[in-house]
């Protein structure tokens, strides 16, 4: 392996520490606790894990979480009531809609409802709006591209002047992690389902940002030597058997995964300067810097 790795556990841990410290302090003070409600609409299992891991992680810090489930047919009114009140509780620093929402609910107008001094997730329209905008700064970023530009910086990449390249355009991961780029003065370019040659594209660039949900579709020879990878990427591909057959639980009798990543890790840590592992990457940091958003929330809204 010729790669360095970015151990995303080891800096979401030290940021989680970091932010437990601060929030000690900030008791100790005589500051109020800080608060994140989350909001959890229907019975999605992937959902309910997101978010009591959330719950977990407020707990472990020595922040108070308020949790709100909602049934899945639960009305637009209903919920936009509860965003308001939201808004308006001041133990509440932080408010986290989990996504996606039922096809019923219509997200965007409930994103724009969410104060921007409470959008930790930085999914506002207002905060993912001036992160367009140059020479304005939003309140939060998406703690996803956030957690990918903090591991950059901790492994010392420069970001200013590389050529980066982008992997997925969503508005979750990877518009606002190229929007993140530009403002750290790197040169970006945003692939796509539609773009031409993606391998050659990946070959100019200095730092790649995978989000796309296709696994291991990198491969290492479209990896420029040296490059710094972040793979956001969570795939279950079966797991297999020595002999190449697919491995059965002994438990449960299903068919087990492992997860992987968009880049093909084994070939890439041989060409890479940087990468990060999936899982243990991209995953904790996520967590880590919504932690960091409530913190930051609860101290913007102290000069209230
Ligand atoms: P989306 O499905 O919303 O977006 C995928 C993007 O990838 C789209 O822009 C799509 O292009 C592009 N794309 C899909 N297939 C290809 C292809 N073959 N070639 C080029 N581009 C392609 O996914 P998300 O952004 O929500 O998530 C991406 C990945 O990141 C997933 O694996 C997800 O599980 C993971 N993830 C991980 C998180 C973490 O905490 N580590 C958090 C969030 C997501 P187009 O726009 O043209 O359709």
């Amino acid at each position: 392996m010729t790669a360095q790795l970015i151990d995303g556990t080891a800096i979401a841990q030290k940021v989680r520490d970091g932010v437990k410290e601060k929030t000690a302090k900030r008791l100790a003070e005589g500051k109020s606790q800080p608060g994140l409600a989350t909001v959890l609409v229907g019975d999605r299992i992937d959902s309910a894990t997101y978010v009591s891991m959330k719950q977990k992680a407020c707990a472990e810090l020595g922040m108070t979480s308020y949790h709100h489930p909602l049934p899945a047919d639960v009305s637009q009114a209903d919920l936009e009531k509860l965003i308001k009140e939201l808004n308006a509780d001041p133990k509440v620093n932080g408010i986290l809609v989990q996504l996606p929402l039922p096809d019923h609910l219509d997200e965007e107008r409930v994103l724009q409802l969410i104060s921007i001094e409470k959008d930790v997730d930085g999914f506002s329209p207002i905060n993912l709006g001036r992160l367009a905008q140059k020479g304005r700064e939003p309140l939060f970023v998406p703690c996803t591209p956030y957690g990918c530009i903090y591991l950059l910086k901790e492994a010392g990449v420069k970001i200013a002047g590389a050529n980066a390249v982008v992997l997925g355009r969503s508005n979750i991961v990877g518009m606002p992690a190229a929007l993140l780029l530009i403002k750290e003065n790197a040169t970006v370019t945003v692939v796509h389902s539609k773009t031409k040659d993606i391998p050659g594209v990946l070959r100019d660039a200095d730092i790649i940002i995978a989000a796309i949900g296709r696994a291991e579709m990198v491969r290492g020879d479209w990896i420029k030597p040296g490059a710094a990878v972040i793979d956001v990427g969570i795939n279950g591909i079966p797991k297999l058997n020595p002999d190449g057959t697919q491995m059965i639980s002994q438990k449960t009798g299903k068919p087990l995964q492992r997860l992987v990543g968009d880049v093909n890790f084994e070939e890439a840590k041989e060409v890479a300067g940087f990468i990060t592992p999936v899982p243990g990457g991209v995953g904790p940091m996520t967590i880590a810097m919504l932690m960091a958003n409530t913190f930051r929330a609860a101290e913007i809204q102290d000069n209230k």
